[in-house]
This record gives C-alpha cells, sequence and structure tokens, in this order.
C-alpha cells in the first residue's frame, strides 16, 4: 500500500472515530494535508463522517476547491480547513465539529474553556472564541466561503482549538493522531468543567508548567499514543484498516516532541 492510500485509510478511521465518540454526528468533518503536495488537503465529500470510505475522499486547494472536478458533493464549511491549512504550515490536520458540551463556553463569557484534566491538557492553555457576527454580522452562522475562514484561522492564531460562538470548534493538529485525540478529549474536558461549576467554588485549573510537562511527554508515534488510536479504531469497527507507524514510512527521525 503506498503512503496515501495508508493515509486516506488513516482519514477513513479518524472519521469513524469522531463518529462513534459522538465528536460529529450527520454534520462535522476531518481533513488531512497532502504530505506531497503541501497546497493541498484530503477530506470526505459531503457525507456523514461515520459514513465515509476511501472512496468518498476527495482532494482540495487551499481555496477549498476541488483538484479535481468529479461531480461531488462538497462540504459547505470546507473553507474553514483551506483556511487554517494556509495560515498554518505546521498543521497537518484539521477537525470542525459541533460537539455539544463544547457549545456553552462559546456562549458564556464568564467561564473560559481551558485544561482542567490532564487528558484535556492538548486543547492548550488559551482557547479563543470567534464570534462570526463581529466582522460579517448576521450569517447562518456557517463558513461558507473564504473571508469568513481566514478570519476563523486569524482568531485561531498559533492555537490548538478554537471555539466558534453559538456554532462549535475548530482544532489544528500535527498529525492525523493528534487532532483526533484532542478532538475526543476536548468536550470530555468541557464536561469536566462544567459539572466542576456546578459543585461551586474555585476552578482549579492545570497550570501552565503541568500543561507544558504533558506536552514534552508526547510524541506522535509512541506506544502511548498508538494504543488510543488502535483502541478508538475498534471500538468504531475499523481495526481492519490500521496501518502500523512503520508501514506508512514513518521515520522515527521526524518524531517530534514539543
Ligand atoms: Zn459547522
Amino acid at each position: 500500500m503506498g503512503s496515501l492510500q495508508a493515509l486516506i485509510q488513516d482519514l477513513v478511521i479518524a472519521n469513524r472515530i469522531l463518529a462513534r465518540e459522538d465528536v460529529v454526528d450527520a454534520y462535522g468533518h476531518v481533513s488531512v494535508r497532502n504530505p506531497d503536495n503541501p497546497h493541498r488537503f484530503l477530506i470526505a465529500r459531503s457525507l456523514a463522517p461515520e459514513l465515509v470510505g476511501p472512496d468518498d475522499i476527495v482532494e482540495l486547494d487551499l481555496d477549498g476547491e476541488p483538484v479535481r472536478d468529479d461531480g461531488h458533493k462538497l462540504y459547505l464549511e470546507r473553507f474553514i480547513h483551506a483556511a487554517i491549512f494556509a495560515a498554518r504550515p505546521d498543521v497537518m490536520a484539521v477537525v470542525h465539529a459541533h460537539a455539544e458540551d463544547t457549545l456553552p463556553f462559546g456562549i458564556a463569557e464568564a467561564t473560559k474553556l481551558r485544561p482542567v484534566i490532564h487528558s484535556g491538557s492538548f486543547i492548550g492553555a488559551n482557547v479563543p472564541v470567534w464570534d462570526i457576527a463581529d466582522k460579517f454580522g448576521d450569517t447562518n452562522l456557517l463558513v461558507t466561503n473564504m473571508d469568513q475562514g481566514r478570519d476563523l484561522a486569524k482568531c485561531l492564531a498559533d492555537n490548538n482549538v478554537a471555539l466558534m460562538r453559538g456554532h462549535g470548534f475548530a482544532s489544528a493538529g500535527r498529525s492525523l493522531i493528534e487532532v483526533v485525540r484532542m478532538s475526543v478529549y476536548l468536550p470530555r474536558n468541557a464536561r469536566a468543567l462544567l459539572h466542576a461549576k456546578q459543585l461551586g467554588g474555585e476552578i482549579k485549573y492545570l497550570r501552565q508548567g503541568e500543561i507544558d510537562a504533558r506536552n514534552r511527554g508526547y510524541s506522535p508515534y509512541s506506544t502511548e499514543t498508538w494504543r488510543a488510536w488502535e483502541y478508538w479504531a475498534n471500538k468504531a469497527g475499523c481495526s481492519h484498516m490500521l496501518t502500523k507507524p512503520d508501514a506508512h514510512g514513518h521515520d522515527h527521525k521526524h518524531d517530534h516532541k514539543k
């Protein structure tokens, strides 16, 4: 199997995991940059993530336009991905979803969404909130063109996650595994914080030093990282599609710890 085919398989697995873990439902999407051409990325055609197979993957450019016009209906909000890939050369994979537990933090200004549990550390210390109305006034809240996508990417800046007011979130990672893991733990971190708020009193967020310590211990293809990917893929019914990292041609020299 070629490395691009393996990447397409991984993208299918990512779709299925995000569906199984309730991060996406009929809506929401995940994309990965083409490692052979950084000006292009792979994403499913307009389809619920749970139903995505290898034949549903299309290639788009950094304006969100299809590289080959094969008549597929595309996601309306593909511009989220195009704009983030364009603005952030370090980002290799993007998720956009509407996960319910993240929504209160895009609406209520009193409490910021920040890491409160160890697995939530990956979302980063700062999670900005993007409000489409600030620049675009009354819209249907969807990101339907590059202008809106670029404005969102600007708000994301060099953070890992941006919340989208009244809508959902966009997350950006250095690999598919990383962005999926971040997107799975983001709503769980949000849920823990919501429950803690109900108990009352002061909230103890993760300290910056703790977030840094967690990041230092992260390696994208370590046994521990792979263990979660394998677990989630199995749970999502697609363990048969797994390719071990070494079979991807991942060079361990390229493993880096942030
Ligand atoms: Zn959306």
